[in-house]
């Protein structure tokens, strides 16, 4: 019987060898970026109930009522998070976390929706998220903004555009959402079917929908700008100052609604038009009201973001910003057949627990063989151990990239591995 083969799950990948090594940069990156802007890791499950994405993020969105991967259960359905910032918040009022004044919390790991997948576009994807509570000033939402871009900055990707918006608040929202509701009145039957159905569930995301009709007619409507209150517009114009003082490149956008209902003033994203159809690389805004969907006695400000970590690394291998090294081996072992191989082993743990990668020939009795191996591996030293060496208890050390030789007793050659930084 032959079996089928079994691969990875469409719109989901292995990463490994050279292309491993890109994530670690990133993750390294993003860690001391984060020490930096004191904001610490916070590792919530994957599996949520159900509830938690419904209650955050809306049952009418795309995101919960046809991208989330559940599973139901007889109590209560459990799914695959499609995003973290509502388990985050979930947390937070789980573990009164806000109760010991402003926290500042960051987050990497993998998300899940259901979608058709594409390039750029996965089912099983990373972000990045940076989440501030407690904090209703406008520098947090410069503090969120401003760590993506420097993010992107330091791995050599400069050519984003940053749009910036906002999105009103309880108190000048509903004003504009009806001005809206009035403009497309008599125009939705022309417009895209999505954007018949959120006339009525979302009416502001129809200002971000991509249709070229529906675009056409978003040029017209009105401005949320124009329907700010004076708090909001305060808020936006002191962000605007802010990116200023800092030199970095924005405009606003006020077609950037985000496709949650949280937000609330500050909505933004960051492009990379080299990422064709896909290109959003970054968006988040602030959520002043999202912790009260879980407690509503509860009045946490907060604002955050969620970066794409595929997409960051398909804009690094575009600009050839970052070239992984191969794999290297400090030490391989070969070992004469006459050698009992029992002792050697000790040595192997030895130089391991120094610091230093090493492997012992399993093999081979040929010697020729053996060094050919120890290339595979990049090995940048080979250990000889021959029935000289055994006997007089030194060790032969060969460079493999100089081609030199040396011999050593072992106390001088353990003596000179010593002070590896591990
Ligand atoms: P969102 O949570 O939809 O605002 O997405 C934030 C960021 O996550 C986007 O700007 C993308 O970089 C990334 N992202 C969202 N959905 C996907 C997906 N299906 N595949 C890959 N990256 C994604």
């Amino acid at each position: 019987m032959q079996l089928e083969k079994i691969n990875a799950v469409r719109g989901t990948k292995d990463i490994y060898g050279e292309n491993i090594k890109i994530w670690h940069k990133i993750e390294d990156e993003i860690k001391k970026l984060a020490y930096s802007f004191s904001l610490h890791e916070i590792r919530t499950p994957i599996l949520e109930y159900t509830d938690v994405f419904k209650r955050a993020i809306g049952k009418e969105t795309d995101i919960v009522s046809k991208e989330m991967f559940e599973i139901e259960r007889k109590s209560r359905n459990l799914c695959l998070r499609p995003e973290n910032t509502a388990g985050v918040v979930r947390s937070v009022v789980e573990h009164s976390l806000h109760r010991e004044g402003p926290k500042r919390f960051f987050y990497i790991g993998p998300m899940f929706r259901a979608e058709r997948p594409q390039k750029g576009r996965y089912r099983q994807f990373h972000q990045l998220g940076i989440e501030i509570f407690g904090d209703k000033s406008v520098y947090a939402d410069f503090d969120v903004i401003y760590f993506n871009v420097r993010l992107l900055e330091i791995l050599g990707i400069d050519n984003y555009s940053l749009k910036i918006n906002s999105v009103g608040c309880p108190e000048c929202k509903p004003e504009y959402i009806e001005k809206l509701k009035e403009f497309y009145k008599d125009k939705k039957q022309n417009m895209c079917e999505n954007c018949q159905t959120r006339y009525d569930s979302n009416v502001m995301r129809i200002l971000d929908c991509k249709n070229e009709t529906c675009k056409t007619i978003n040029n017209s409507a009105p401005s949320i700008l124009d329907s700010l209150c004076e708090n909001c517009s305060n808020h936006l114009k002191s962000l605007e100052a802010m990116l200023g003082n800092v030199a970095v490149k924005f405009e606003i956008d006020t077609s950037i609604v985000r496709g949650l209902d949280y937000y609330s003033k500050t909505a933004f994203e960051i492009q990379l038009s080299q990422l064709g159809a896909q290109s959003a690389v970054c968006g988040g805004g602030r959520y002043d009201k999202l912790v009260s969907y879980f407690s509503p006695k509860l009045d946490v400000p907060a604002v955050g973001a969620a970066i794409g970590i595929e997409r960051l690394i398909m804009a690094i291998e575009a600009k050839k910003s970052y070239v992984a090294e191969p794999n290297f081996l400090d030490y391989y072992i070969v070992v004469d057949a006459s050698v009992d191989k029992a002792g050697l082993v000790l040595i192997m743990l030895e130089i391991r627990n120094r610091g230093y990668s090493c492997l012992m020939n399993n093999g081979s009795k040929n010697v020729g063989k053996q060094f050919k191996e120890a290339s595979k591996n990049n090995a940048k030293n080979v250990l000889i151990f021959g029935e000289e060496e055994i006997n007089n208890g030194t060790i032969s050390i060969k460079n493999m990239k100089e081609g030199s030789q040396k011999t050593l007793d072992l106390e001088s050659f353990f003596n000179s591995l010593e002070g590896k930084n591990i």
